[in-house]
């Protein structure tokens, strides 16, 4: 049954029961018949990001198996203080009454993903869910074939269609999905695909996550360790072909370390993939020819516009390869500049002056990441002075991975939070309740005489 009014309709019926019937053993045991299906599956994963966009079985081992097990593990882990009723103290005014908060999952949940990480980004929020006790109804991107199919296979292997369904298909079938009063929406992708998200929502009144994109500055400062920096964004930037949201997207330098930091970068990309990098069996392809042209695209206009190709340039549409590419020189003005980059294009924008770099910064779209390699000072600074999803100082793409830390953007880069505990609460109610013993709360109730007045002074006294 792939219907999706007729699954909607399925799991809807369910949750009731389920608020209940579905408690710690039994989200328990739906992790691990996830974590089974991941480990007994390892293979067709690899196999199938393989076919979709020639990831390499180690890297999809790193960056799509890892991060779901993890997820699982740190969600079995903290299940019971997760589900925890917490007692609340009460206030002044609340004597006699005793309140707690007991978290309820939310309902029936739909998960859109999108296919830059189409396995990590399907099954990631699907623990969160199960964590918190919703049914899904996952939706993969239709632009990585293969692991849809399979997420579809597995998810159906191990799940009834009343707690996990799968549905394939595109903005078509997203858009009936999104018709459904679902009572919460997790979606990850463009923030042009999330506002129609939103809007959709707004119908509804569904709660949403949204986990979006945009362009992640890196600011590189004069004390930076350059070869560690060099290292690190090399591997943020190019590793799943750069199409990846907390990417790198370009990178502020400062003039006395630029130099040494595009000849770092150079030897990095050797040492990475290799004289050939294009043809490297490490570095993934594109995923479509239309992304791999309208990186072309954005290559060729900056180079009309007079950036310099610093480094690579190496390709092939038919086999969608392109090798990592340094650029220097781009403006403001040129489309590379404005768009979220997606590939393995890496712009070196020289700075003397940090004042100038963080207005930019600010001037702009809240980015989903910011980097900063240098010392503490710098590091400081530009997280005191910006906005953004998240920082990370001296390395690049590891908040991600962070179990312990929220992932998520803010404004145009995304709403709300993903993993661990944050992931829990984006499917979960926290429901308060409260309990009468003994409340003084009627001696306010009208009719409004001296008594009431005079006590509603001292009421006045307390809380003031
Ligand atoms: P996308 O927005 O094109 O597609 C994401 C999902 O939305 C897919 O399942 C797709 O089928 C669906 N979709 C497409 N058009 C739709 C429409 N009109 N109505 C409803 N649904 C629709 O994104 P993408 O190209 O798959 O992914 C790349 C983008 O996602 C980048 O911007 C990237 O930064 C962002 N991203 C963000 C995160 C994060 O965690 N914040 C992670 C990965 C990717």
């Amino acid at each position: 049954m792939s219907d999706p009014e007729a699954l909607f309709a399925v799991q809807r019926r369910l949750a009731p029961a389920r608020r209940s019937g579905f408690d710690r053993v039994a989200r328990l045991a739906a992790l691990d018949r996830l974590r089974a299906a991941v480990l007994a599956h390892r293979a067709d994963i690899e196999a199938a990001l393989q076919a979709d966009f020639s990831k390499h079985p180690t890297e999809t081992l790193l960056t799509e198996i890892i991060p779901v097990l993890q997820e699982i593990s740190h969600a079995r882990r903290h299940l019971r203080g997760w589900m925890r009723v917490r007692r609340v103290w009460p206030s002044l005014t609340m004597l006699g009454a005793s309140g707690r908060i007991v978290p309820q999952p939310k309902g029936v949940a739909l998960i859109i993903a999108p296919w830059n990480f189409p396995l990590n980004l399907a099954l990631g929020p699907l623990v969160s869910a199960l964590a918190a006790g919703c049914s899904v109804v996952l939706k993969p991107s239709e632009m990585t074939p293969a692991t849809s199919a399979l997420l579809a296979r597995m998810l159906a292997e191990t799940f009834p269609p009343d707690l996990v369904a799968v549905v394939e298909g595109g903005p078509e079938v997203a858009t009936r999905l999104l018709a459904l009063p679902f009572d919460h929406i997790f979606f990850t992708g463009s923030p042009a695909v999330g506002r129609i998200v939103m809007a959709a929502a707004a119908k509804t009144l569904a709660s949403v996550t949204l986990e979006l994109g945009g362009k992640s500055p890196v600011i590189v400062g004069p004390e930076a360790n350059i070869a560690k920096a060099a290292k690190w964004l090399a591997w943020g930037k190019f590793f799943n072909a750069g199409q990846t949201c907390i990417a790198p997207d370009h990178v502020f330098v400062h003039a006395s370390v630029a130099a040494a930091l595009e000849e770092a970068l150079r030897a990095e990309i050797l040492r990475m993939y290799g004289g050939n990098p294009a043809s490297s069996p490490a570095l993934a392809k594109l995923v479509s020819t239309r992304h791999w042209q309208r990186l072309r695209g954005l290559i060729d206009g900056a180079l009309a516009g007079g950036a310099r190709l610093a480094e690579g340039g190496g390709g092939d549409e038919a086999a969608r390869s392109m090798a990592p590419v340094i650029l220097t020189g781009t403006t403001d003005n040129m489309q590379i500049s404005k768009e979220e980059i997606f590939g393995p294009v890496l712009p070196l924008i020289p700075y003397d002056a940090l004042e100038p770099v963080l207005e930019r910064i600010n001037g702009g779209d809240k980015p989903l990441a910011l980097y900063v390699f240098g010392n503490k000072a710098l590091a400081d600074r530009v997280t005191a002075q910006t906005a953004s999803g998240s920082v990370g100082v001296n390395l690049t793409v590891m908040p991600f991975i962070h179990p312990n830390l929220p992932f998520g953007g803010i404004g145009s880069s995304g709403l709300g939070a993903a993993h661990g505990y944050e992931g829990f609460r984006a499917f979960s109610h926290e429901k308060p309740v409260l309990v009468n013993r003994s409340l003084a709360m009627p001696l306010l109730f009208p009719p409004y005489g001296l008594r009431v007045r005079r006590l509603a002074e001292v009421l006045l006294r307390l809380v003031r």
